[in-house]
């Protein structure tokens, strides 16, 4: 079943255009480099990372994590693991049996045949079942790739460049990344999760490195975490306080309103 189509499996996908010079507005940059110089004595950079896994194998990883706990994403990916010897076998597979084997996650009966068509649109575009080739590639040229095959967006194709093996420069945006981002005021209100993801990498230094970008991504995501919640965050707390409009305006003079 063909999956792409506008692709071959003579060379690279076009590069897209993406925002990766410097933001226009100096003062958002130096905000997103204030933001990170403050958390990274809170969260322990260099943060260490979390995967060793191969960029497909990283990329199924991905897909079975959206919306999903950790500790639940985990045990479907094992599982996989441990049913099939390789993701080839999982391609053959029913669709029945994948979506049984991922029952812990959300949304198994939609993410089993999309990993599974996600899969085939690999294979069908370079003629083998592998993304190591993306490893010669550059950051962009590598994110329009993946991100040229449906079902896979900004936020999956930077975590399967950033967190597998590949260990390239890309800056993933989760929710509670993105949370943060949005409350201390480097996005506007209405700027979706995919959207900000050249947004906020515009913002930091375009020769970062892997290493620099990833704790960027995991120091804002951990804050999301553990002090700026969806509900209730803790402002009275939080070391971003006096660059963030949101905890200042929750916070009236001299009171403390932490819950
Ligand atoms: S001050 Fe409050 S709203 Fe702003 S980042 Fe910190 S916890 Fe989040």
């Amino acid at each position: 079943m063909a999956i792409a189509s506008g692709h071959d499996l003579a060379g690279p996908a076009p590069r897209r255009r993406r925002a990766t010079e410097p933001t226009d507005d100096p003062g958002l940059r130096d905000k997103a480099l204030e933001i990170h110089a403050r958390l990274c004595p809170v969260y322990g950079c260099p943060i260490p990372y979390f995967h060793s896994l191969d960029p497909l194998s990283e990329l199924v990883s991905s897909l079975l994590s959206h919306r999903t706990r950790n500790a639940d994403s985990g045990r479907a990916f094992k599982a996989l693991r441990a049913r099939f010897p390789d993701w080839a076998a999982m391609l053959e597979a029913p669709v029945a049996e994948i979506e049984a084997t991922i029952a812990g996650v959300t949304w198994p009966e939609l993410k089993a045949p999309r990993i599974q068509a996600i899969l085939r649109a690999v294979a069908e575009r370079h003629g083998t079942l592998t993304l190591d080739f993306l490893r010669e590639w550059e950051v962009e040229a590598a994110r329009a790739w993946l991100e040229a095959i449906p079902g896979v967006g900004p936020k999956t194709s930077a975590a399967v460049l950033s967190f597998s093996v590949l260990r390239m420069p890309a800056l993933p945006v989760d929710s509670h990344h993105h949370r943060v981002a949005e409350r201390t005021g480097l996005i506007g209100p209405k700027v979706d999760v995919g959207p900000s993801h050249p947004i906020l990498r515009a913002q930091l230094p375009g020769d970062w490195s892997a290493q620099a970008l990833y704790d960027n991504h995991e120091i804002l995501m951990l804050h999301g975490q553990a002090i700026c919640h969806h509900r209730n965050p803790a402002c009275g707390r939080c070391v971003l306080l006096d660059l963030c409009p949101t905890g200042l305006g929750r916070m009236g003079p001299g009171q403390i309103r932490e819950t």
